[in-house]
């Protein structure tokens, strides 16, 4: 019933142009980034990240627990979105967490990922990091161990799909990267990380998303090479 409630109200909100919002910028010229004869562009963007956009959530009453579940669940639909974009031939930006990259990792010494710096503690809309290191939930094995944490199977089976996909950068870690919560040094470590390990795919990242809305830090990831972020 509250589903159906959502629904309805989701298409009231669209019929009045309530959501999506249209924006309009008169002293851009869309011909920069629109090619004729075209006159919108469509973005489909999928925030692909599974257990690590959870670890800190405020809305889950334990977090790491149903972060697992939460990437189980993403896990079984992901190929079944990849199925659906092949038969309507429909293109995502996956936002993709670095650390999804990765067939495993492990703990050097006590710390996972040492030459990373931490983001400090600190609260945003979605999340609360208060105690402990920023990498703490890790589980520092490998894909076929702990498949929340790792998925190089799924960006193997995004990049071999028939529909041509794009793999964007959602951070190493999902990371906040507001200018006030997140110094100009750890996001370009964290990209450096995301860099490194896609180039073994074979893939140049050039569109950004900021986990959780975060938007900031625009001008170190310009200078990082990207061409694009997603704004609200
Ligand atoms: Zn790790």
């Amino acid at each position: 019933m509250k589903r159906k409630v959502k629904a309805i109200l989701s298409k009231v909100n669209f019929w009045l142009q309530r959501n999506p919002i249209v924006v309009k910028y008169d002293d851009v010229d869309y011909r920069k980034y629109i090619p004729a004869p075209y006159k919108a562009v469509f973005i489909l963007s999928a925030d692909f990240e599974l257990a690590l956009a959870w670890r800190y959530a405020k809305n889950l009453q334990n977090p790491k627990e149903q972060a697992i579940q939460l990437a189980k669940l993403a896990r079984t639909n992901i190929p079944l979105i990849l199925k659906l974009c092949d038969e309507y031939n429909i293109s995502i930006t996956w936002a993709t967490v670095g650390h999804l990259f990765l067939e495993g990792c492990n703990k050097n010494g006590h710390l996972a990922h040492p030459h990373l710096k931490r983001i400090p503690h600190h609260e945003n809309r979605y999340w609360r990091f208060n105690k402990g290191d920023w990498f703490d939930d890790d589980p520092c094995t490998d894909w076929q161990t702990s498949p929340a944490w790792y998925a190089p199977d799924l960006i193997k089976m995004i990049l071999n799909a028939k529909t041509k996909h794009e793999i964007a950068c959602h951070t190493f870690s999902h990371i906040d990267c507001r200018d006030e919560v997140c110094p100009s040094q750890i996001l370009i470590g964290e990209i450096l990380e995301c860099q490194n390990v896609a180039q073994k795919y074979g893939i140049k990242l050039e569109s950004f998303v900021h986990p959780g809305h975060t938007i900031g830090n625009l001008n170190t990831l310009r200078n990082l090479g990207f061409t694009s972020f997603r704004t609200d």
